[in-house]
């Protein structure tokens, strides 16, 4: 039985077409100015993959070229078990078919789970001058364009402040932290927690709230953004693929491309409802620490109701908004409460 081939003598890029035929136990193979012969044990057959031709390592390094369909199925047929198997699956359309499912479903477990993975742990890791030059960064875009000095007085800023540095100062595990305030219309009651450490409360928020408990809880949620890196960690997963891989690499230009992104998640104010919600189990969690019944976070939350009226509705709004509504967040907070109050009770 004869095929026709190709013929490479392994050291010019000549190529002469072939006949090549099986004789016994050898390999024969005669064209224009080309004649050889080889045992069939000594050539080596390249894997069979459907469409693509068959090379045949001769001994002397030179190659035969056999396309896929030409090839006789006898004549390496014992020399790859698993290239058989390869073969008939691929051969078979039901196997095909799941191929694709799984390759699909990989990529969906990459996007839903290995990079929000990946994303996590460098936003943990980021060398602590990187966080800051974002936070900065951040605060110079929005500084004058939304966020405008604060007409607080003074001694009220200076009374909430320390307030916050006692608070936050007791923590453990908490990055640098620090709160500044700015009057900003534009955005209404509101808080933020940038990547160094800043946690912004706006004057509006400031004047919303009944007093220094319920201005502390929501400083302790924005400390529980701060203490898990969700700024962070919600940026890079919605910057994708690039960013993560590229900071992967050690690619720091990928970072130009987060920082500019984080002012418009600021504003936007996107947090996930897990990020949310361990916000405020961290806020329940610090403030029963300090002595202070959670239930200043509800009434935190019935303030800033009043002042936005949207966020009692399950509405796309800021700050303390849809997620999770407010209602179920201050169902938790009283659960908290209670449980606060119960401890106490014991222990009186
Ligand atoms: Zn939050």
């Amino acid at each position: 039985m004869s095929v026709p081939g190709i013929y490479h003598d392994g050291m010019t890029t000549r190529v002469t077409r072939v006949v090549i035929s099986r004789v016994d136990d050898s390999l024969q193979w005669r064209g224009a100015d080309v004649a050889g012969e080889a045992a069939l044990s000594s050539v080596m057959p390249s894997a069979r993959v459907i469409g693509v031709p068959f090379t045949l390592l001769l001994p002397d390094g030179a190659q035969l070229q056999i396309a896929h369909d030409d090839m006789p199925p006898d004549w390496f047929a014992r020399s790859h078990r698993i290239e058989k198997a390869v073969d008939r699956l691929e051969r078979m359309r039901s196997i095909a078919w799941v191929s694709v499912v799984v390759t699909v479903l990989a990529l969906i477990a990459l996007f839903e789970y290995v990079l929000p993975w990946t994303a996590d742990r460098i936003a943990y890791h980021l060398p602590h001058r990187l966080e800051v030059a974002m936070g900065q960064q951040s605060l110079a875009v929005l500084r004058g364009r939304v966020f405008l000095t604060t007409t607080l007085p003074a001694e009220r800023r200076q009374h909430l402040q320390a307030l916050f540095d006692q608070f936050a100062h007791g923590i453990p595990d908490l990055p640098p932290v620090n709160i500044v305030f700015y009057s900003a219309p534009m955005v209404g009651a509101n808080a933020f927690a940038l990547p160094d450490g800043t946690v912004v409360f706006t004057d509006d928020l400031v004047k919303a709230l009944p007093d220094d408990r319920s201005f502390l809880a929501v400083a302790a949620h924005e400390l529980g953004h701060q203490a898990h890196h969700h700024i962070l960690r919600e940026v890079l997963r919605s910057s994708g693929a690039v960013v993560v891989f590229g900071m992967l690499t050690g690619d720091v230009t990928s970072l130009g491309g987060m920082t500019a992104a984080i002012p418009a998640f600021l504003l936007g104010n996107h947090y996930s409802r897990d990020f949310e919600a361990d916000a405020d189990s961290f806020a329940f969690q610090t403030l029963a620490a300090h002595g202070i019944d959670p239930a200043a976070f509800v009434d935190a939350m019935r303030a800033l109701e009043k002042v936005h009226p949207e966020l009692a509705a399950d509405k796309q709004v800021r700050y303390l908004s849809s997620h999770p509504v407010t209602a179920q967040r201050i169902a938790k907070a009283e659960a908290a409460s209670m449980a606060f109050r119960q401890r106490h009770a014991v222990a009186r």
